[in-house]
């Protein structure tokens, strides 16, 4: 499929933009570290050459106060110019062009000294921040201006200022969070009038070609937040003011609707900006400016519908472009089958970015290290004849790696076909896009003429057969089976044979272990036996989005269906299980809740028998009588007899590390494996 109206250039203030696609905005981490604006401008280029026709930077913040760290990005002095210049003359040499977004934290900063209108500590923070007064206001707005002026002497395009998302300017506009009673509280018209100010003063700051995005909130999604009618009057306020774009974001950070996690349906939100688009329009006519939407879009197909369909102009993705920096070139030349999909697992990228460490991506482990000369695919000067066993996700990186780096590689698989745990989180409700991880690989395989053998375990002497020099060995894992009385019982299945359909489970269904899998089993058990809610509109029942947009914050009462099934989710640790993942952790928690799953800590596991499960809490002895007991406890690696092995080998993934199992580290490992092949660097080298 062609995607016409994505490749349609567009004019925003005089500028005219190749393509619909626009990179959002999105922290890496990478410029906090010394020399981090040359690997952010390695990072940015790769994706100018992959075909981003409009970049937007990360968050830099105006002054000293509104960082998100101590020491974080901000931009307030000539010798700060010249640092982003590094970026801008990287991005303008490959033709690209790059905004840079203006973040003032709020109260949302991480640090002792935020500031909000109003000193109104937020869910999610340690901190209660200072309140501000009228003078200090004007210091920030001029703050702003300056920023921009700045970013545009540093060679920016233009800047993005946030308005969105929960911070300062979010605070200022919003019921909930501003309090005041002077000229910047009360009235609508007052709360915008920080925002308006800034926009206003920057356009009159800078070049008119000079870019504005300004991204708002379509919707809050927190209690006392705006209503549609106040933010379509903030919107034409701020065409008004100069904006050159709209940018549409989705809920604030402490909004308890997720808005980009997996749970989320492909492109969820877009419906929000097309509101704003044909409201604008309305009254407008051609005289708005171009509507951006984003949130969990991820294929051109999504992004072309949305546009054609009129619910936005341009369509911004972050992460999509961590996954694949090629994903426009990819769409333009209709090869979007050879795209690598965000997954929306936030694995590698927000949970990297909010524990300080530096993001990539789980399916593109390349994803922040394009400037680092030994990860990077180049044709092998001499060319290997590899095997590599096993083809889930360790075992598939590897592979499509070295056929990519010019190695002649035979992938065994000893399953009908590929993608190993992949393949079994693609039917856990909201991975759905695992399966389309898969397809990328699957693709790469046909494309690399890589030899696929499906179905047979393979013998060290079928190896030593082929000749090969280098054998990467990925054999998984399989479920862990704990050593309990009675678990060879019939009740008793492991979470494999659940999750590939193998099994049906019964009508109640005791899951032993609550890690990752252990959520993402009852999950899938919940909603294989409740009534189907389905799609946008059920995702928007379920989290109590009100589709009208009138109520205040877009919120209203959730709607979830009973679930047929009882569940009870175990671990033997004190306590109630928590979610995993930094930033999704506590979507799965909610996601249980709403199910009625129940949740039992310190469970000492008695024996298993006809009656079904008989524990020991802290409460004293309890039998659960359940249909189905599913094992959730972790894995073992998939034990494997290599001795004969001739060839040098090493052993990745969960076949080397099978505790705490990670797909980031594995998929990583098999890159890396494979990076090394002739490099003489192989690990666990038998001779
Ligand atoms: P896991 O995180 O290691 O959890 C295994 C669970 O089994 C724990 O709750 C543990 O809790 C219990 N357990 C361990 N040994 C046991 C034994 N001998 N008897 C009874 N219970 C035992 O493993 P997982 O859930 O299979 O997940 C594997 C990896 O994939 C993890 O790293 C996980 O983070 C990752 N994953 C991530 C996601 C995601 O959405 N981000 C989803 C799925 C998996 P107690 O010891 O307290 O009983
Ligand atoms: Fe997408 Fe996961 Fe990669 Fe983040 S780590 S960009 S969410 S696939």
């Amino acid at each position: 499929m062609s995607y016409p109206y994505l490749f349609q250039p567009i004019q925003a203030s005089g500028v005219t933009l190749d393509n619909r696609f626009v990179m959002g905005s999105m922290h890496t981490n990478l410029e906090e570290l010394p020399g981090g604006f040359e690997q952010l401008a390695a990072f940015y280029v790769e994706r100018v050459r992959g075909g981003v026709g409009l970049i937007v930077t990360g968050g830099v913040s105006p002054d000293g106060l509104g960082v998100l760290h101590r020491g974080g990005c901000k931009l307030t002095s000539q010798d700060e110019v010249e640092q982003h210049r590094v970026v801008t003359s990287a991005v303008h040499a490959e033709g690209g062009r790059i905004c840079m977004q203006i973040l003032h934290s709020g109260r949302y900063g991480f640090h002792k000294d935020i500031v909000a209108p109003t000193a109104l500590r937020a869910a999610i923070s340690k901190f209660e921040p200072n309140e501000l007064d009228e003078a200090q206001i004007e210091e920030i707005i001029e703050s702003f201006v300056r920023c921009a002026v700045l970013a545009q002497e540093a060679g920016y395009d233009g800047v993005e200022v946030l308005g969105a998302g929960g911070y300062l300017i979010s605070e200022f506009l919003t019921l909930c969070t501003n309090k005041r009673e002077d000229k910047w509280g009360g009235s609508f018209e007052n709360r915008m009038r920080f925002p308006l100010e800034v926009v206003r003063r920057i356009r009159q700051a800078t070049r008119d070609d000079f870019l504005i995005i300004f991204r708002f909130n379509g919707v809050d999604l927190v209690k006392d937040g705006n209503t549609f009618s106040e933010n379509l009057t903030f919107a034409r306020g701020l065409i008004e003011a100069g904006v050159s774009l709209l940018n549409v974001g989705i809920g604030w950070h402490e909004a308890r609707v997720p808005t980009v996690v997996s749970r989320v349906p492909r492109a969820a939100w877009s419906w929000v900006g097309g509101r704003y688009r044909a409201a604008l329009r309305e009254v407008l006519g051609d005289h708005g400016v171009p509507i951006i939407v984003s949130g969990r879009i991820n294929t051109p197909e999504d992004a072309e519908r949305i546009v054609a369909e009129g619910e936005a102009d341009m369509i911004s993705m972050s992460r999509p472009f961590l996954a694949d920096a090629d994903f426009v070139i990819k769409a333009r030349e209709v090869r979007s089958d050879e795209i690598c999909i965000c997954v929306g697992c936030n694995q590698a990228c927000l949970d990297h970015y909010f524990t300080q460490r530096v993001a990539s991506c789980m399916v593109n482990p390349f994803a922040c290290r394009e400037h680092d000369d030994n990860y990077r695919i180049s044709q092998a000067s001499t060319p290997q004849k590899v095997a590599v066993i096993g083809a889930g996700p360790a075992g598939l990186s590897a592979a499509v790696t070295a056929a990519q780096c010019g190695h002649k590689v035979s992938l065994f698989e000893a399953a009908e076909e590929v993608g190993g745990q992949f393949r079994l989180a693609s039917r856990v409700p909201g991975k759905e896009d695992f399966a389309d991880a898969l397809r990328y690989y699957q693709r790469q395989i046909e494309l690399h003429d890589i030899d696929l053998h499906l179905g047979a375990e393979v013998s060290a002497a079928a190896i030593n057969a082929l000749d090969v020099e280098q054998v990467i060995i990925a054999t998984g894992v399989e479920p862990r089976i704990p050593p309990i009385e009675g678990v060879e019982h019939p009740k008793v299945v492991d979470y494999a044979q659940v999750l590939s359909g193998q099994v049906i489970a019964g009508d109640s269904v005791a899951v032993i272990g609550s890690g990752g899998v252990g959520f993402d089993v009852c999950e899938y058990l919940a909603e294989s036996a409740g009534e189907a809610q389905s799609g946008v509109q059920g995702f928007l029942r379920k989290w109590g989005v009100d589709d009208s947009l009138e109520a205040r914050g877009g919120l209203r009462v959730s709607e979830v269906p009973e679930t047929a099934r009882k569940l009870f989710l175990l671990q033997r640790k004190e306590g109630l299980a928590r979610g995993v993942g930094v930033t999704s952790g506590w979507v799965k928690n909610a996601e249980l809740e709403k199910h009625g799953v129940q949740m039992i800590g310190g469970c000492e596991y008695q024996k298993i028998d006809d009656d079904g499960l008989h524990l020991n809490t802290a409460e004293g002895p309890r039998v659960l009588a359940v249909d189905t007991i599913v094992l959730c406890a972790g894995q073992d690696a998939r034990a494997m007899a290599f001795e004969g092995l001739e060839a040098a080998y090493t052993v990745i993934g969960g076949a080397l590390e099978p505790d705490k199992l990670d797909a980031v580290r594995a998929i990583a490992q098999g890159a890396e494996a494979a990076l090394s092949l002739g490099r003489s660097l192989l690990m666990n080298q038998l001779n």
